[in-house]
């Protein structure tokens, strides 16, 4: 009986269409673009070259940054409140790079490795709050995984997940009714989701980066503190030798398709898509 009720399932499910946006993320001009990130490099490594496009392309991009990155360092002499300055002004280079300017970061502040700590409803409705506010006409966030959930490591797993809760809570106004009663907030409907950091196997979507490879770069490098020989014994400038190296690498590992460097995405369009 089982065996029955389950193969029109699994065959509908592998022939299910994949959904495709109406208009190409890289294609957006004058539209506002809402990036979630974990830490304050997530949205560098992962979507820099994308982020590049988005702001010469003149769309409004907005980076909420969920935790203030403030314990991953092997130097004994660091302390996490100087750690998270370091981490803010990288962050703030590193995006001026790519063309959103600091004013365009919102820090939510969390601390480092310690997002599943905070109570979920509180955070839920921070960045659901956020969604209502700056309405966006796209949203990058950490997949939660469609068909099987992937292991992330701890903020980037609560960073999937909170904020793809929160898409879903923005859109009916009888969650967090408070945005609408004292902030006069509207709920939203989130149109296009793109997640980042998917699984090969997942991924839908894929934008060629090649303009914009050389400003990733530059990007990631404003990230001194998390490569060593920062990580070990802090210092704020790059050897020419091992930023020599970082680059090299980069060219190398760098994911590609078709002879382009790209970025990868799952695509989708609601919380519930299927
Ligand atoms: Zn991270």
């Amino acid at each position: 009986m089982k065996t029955t009720v389950l193969i029109p399932i699994v065959l509908l499910l592998s022939f299910a269409p994949s959904v495709r946006p109406a208009e190409r993320l890289e294609n957006y001009t004058n539209k506002t673009v809402l990036v979630f990130t974990p830490h304050p490099d997530d949205d560098t490594f992962a979507v820099g070259g994308t982020l590049a496009l988005l702001a010469h392309n003149k769309n409004r991009v907005f980076v909420v940054i969920y935790t203030n990155d403030n314990k991953g360092s092997y130097d004994p002499d660091m302390t996490s409140e100087r750690l998270a300055r370091i981490r803010k002004a990288e962050e703030e280079a590193s995006c001026g790079v790519l063309g959103i300017p600091k004013e365009n970061l919102v820090w939510l502040g969390h601390d480092d490795g310690e997002l599943e700590y905070v109570p979920p409803k509180m955070l839920c409705g921070q960045v659901t709050k956020i969604i209502r506010q700056y309405r966006p006409d796209a949203i990058l966030s950490v997949d939660p995984g469609e068909w099987y959930a992937r292991w992330h490591k701890t903020d980037h797993r609560m960073a999937a997940y909170n904020t793809l809760d929160a898409v879903r809570a923005a859109e009916f106004h009888l969650y967090y009714p408070e945005h609408l009663l004292v902030d006069k907030l509207q709920a939203y409907i989130v149109p296009n989701l793109y997640f980042f950091y998917t699984t090969t196997n997942e991924a839908n979507y894929y934008v060629n980066i090649d303009p914009t490879f050389q400003l990733k770069l530059e990007a990631v490098a404003k990230q001194v503190s998390q490569f060593e020989p920062a990580m070990t014994k802090y210092r704020p400038d790059w050897d020419p030798k091992d930023l020599a190296r970082l680059k090299e690498e980069y060219h190398k590992e760098h994911e590609k398709k078709d002879g382009h460097y790209v970025e990868s995405f799952r695509y989708a369009t609601e919380f519930n898509q299927k």
